[in-house]
C-alpha cells in the first residue's frame, strides 16, 4: 500500500532542493500553468497541496514562520485530502481501518484511535521512519473545568519538560539508557558509512526508528499531561512565549550574527525535547478559553514568596534560592507559580470580558497506516 501512496508523489510542484525565493514563486506560477499536466493526478490533493503552499507563503510574509522549503524525501511528505464523505471511512474490525483516498482507492490502516464523527478532511504523511499515517482533522473534545476557582501556573523546564504551581514536574520521556547508547552507536556507524551506501540506508532507517519511538513517547505525554491539567485545573496559565522564534533565534540575526548560537542550541534541543508546543496546543484544544498566556518577563527572577526580582537568586538551573527572604524551590516550580500568580491578577481584571479562546487550532489526530 505504502507504494500506491508514493507513486503520487507526483503532484508536488518541484523536487529541486533549496531553490531561491523568486524561483520558488516563478515555479509555484508554473506549476499552476501547467494544471493540465498536473491533473493526470488527483485534483483535491494537487489543490490542497497549492493551498498549503500559498499559506506557507503567506505565513512567511507575516513573518510568523520561516520560508516554506520545497519538501525533501523522508521529510514532510504527505498531502491532504478533503471533501470526505460519510461512506470514505469504514472500520473492517477491531483493529482494521480503510480509507479511500482519490486515485489511489481504499487503503487500509491501524484503527489506533476513534476515527472522528463527521471528520471533513484528512491528511496522509510519512514520518523519518518511513510510516504512512493518516491523520483526521479533529480537535479533542472539551473537557469541562472543575469548577474550583483553581488557578495553575505551568512552566517550560529545561531540567524538566514542565513544573506546575503545585510543586509537580512533569518530565516528559525520552529515549532509555539503552536506546541512546543505541543511538550513539548508530549515529558513529553514520559518520563511516560510505556516501550513498546501502549500509548507510540502514543506519539511517534504524535511526530514523528510534528517533521516530522517542516523539512518539512525547506525544502520548502531551496528550495525557494536557487532559490531566485540563481536568484539575479551572485555569491554566502558561508563558506566552514563541517556542518556534526562540529555536530559530539561535541561527542568529542580521543584527547578532550567530550570538550564543551553541549555548542556544542546546536549550533549544531541551525545549524541543520537552515536546511544549505540542502541550500548550493540546491544552488549548482541551480547555477552550480556560488557558491564559503571561509575559515571561522575570517569571524565572522573581521569588514567588516575596516578590523581588533578584538576578543571582537562580544558583543553578535548577535551583531557585531568594537572598531576602530564604525562600528555596525548584527554579521551575518557582517560575510557575510566579505565572499563577500573574494570571489571577488578569483573571480579576479579565472578569465579566469577553476573554476569548482564540482561534482552535485543527492539529490532527494520527493513526498509523498499515502496509
Ligand atoms: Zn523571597
Amino acid at each position: 500500500m505504502d507504494l500506491a501512496v508514493e507513486q503520487h508523489s507526483f503532484w508536488k510542484p518541484g523536487r529541486k532542493s533549496a531553490p531561491g525565493f523568486a524561483e520558488q514563486c516563478r515555479q509555484l506560477t508554473e506549476a499552476r500553468a501547467e494544471f493540465d499536466w498536473l491533473r493526470a493526478g488527483s485534483i483535491i490533493v494537487q489543490q490542497q497541496a497549492l493551498k498549503d503552499f500559498a499559506q506557507a507563503m503567506a505565513n512567511f510574509f507575516a513573518r510568523t514562520h520561516k520560508r516554506p522549503a520545497w519538501r525533501k524525501r523522508g521529510q514532510g511528505e504527505g498531502f491532504r485530502i478533503v471533501a470526505v464523505k460519510a461512506g470514505d471511512v469504514r472500520r473492517l474490525s477491531r483493529n482494521v481501518g480503510e480509507v479511500r483516498i482519490p486515485k489511489v482507492g481504499w487503503v487500509r490502516f491501524r484503527w489506533s484511535r476513534a476515527v472522528p464523527e463527521g471528520a471533513k478532511s484528512f491528511r496522509v504523511t510519512r514520518d523519518r521512519a518511513g510510516r504512512w499515517f493518516v491523520a483526521f482533522a479533529a480537535i479533542p473534545e472539551p473537557i469541562p473545568a472543575p469548577g474550583t476557582g483553581e488557578v495553575a501556573g505551568v512552566d517550560r523546564g529545561v531540567a524538566v519538560s514542565a513544573a506546575v504551581s503545585t510543586g509537580e514536574l512533569l518530565p516528559a520521556p525520552t529515549l532509555r539508557d539503552s536506546e541512546k547508547a543505541r543511538l550513539l552507536r548508530l549515529l558513529r556507524k553514520l559518520a563511516r558509512a560510505g556516501r550513498g551506501s546501502n549500509r548507510r540506508g540502514r543506519v539511517n532507517a534504524a535511526i530514523a526508528k528510534l528517533k521516530a519511538r522517542e516523539s512518539d513517547r512525547r506525544k502520548d505525554w502531551a496528550e495525557k499531561t494536557s487532559t490531566g491539567l485540563a481536568r484539575r485545573f479551572d485555569v491554566i496559565a502558561v508563558e506566552d512565549l514563541k517556542v518556534r522564534n526562540m529555536t530559530r533565534s539561535a541561527r542568529g540575526t542580521i543584527e547578532a550574527p550567530g550570538r550564543n548560537v551553541r549555548a542556544k542550541a542546546g536549550l533549544n534541543r531541551g525545549i524541543l525535547a520537552a515536546g511544549w508546543g505540542l502541550l500548550v496546543t493540546r491544552l488549548e484544544q482541551k480547555a477552550p478559553g480556560r488557558v491564559v498566556k503571561v509575559s515571561p518577563a522575570y517569571t524565572s527572577l522573581r521569588c514567588s514568596v516575596c516578590g523581588i526580582v533578584d538576578r543571582e537568586a537562580r544558583e543553578s538551573q535548577a535551583v531557585f534560592r531568594c537572598r531576602s527572604c530564604g525562600y528555596a524551590a525548584n527554579a521551575d516550580v518557582n517560575a510557575a507559580r510566579n505565572i499563577r500568580d500573574i494570571a489571577a491578577g488578569h483573571a480579576v481584571k479579565a472578569r465579566g470580558g469577553d476573554r476569548d479562546a482564540g482561534p482552535v487550532n485543527r492539529e490532527p489526530q494520527l493513526v498509523l497506516l498499515s502496509v
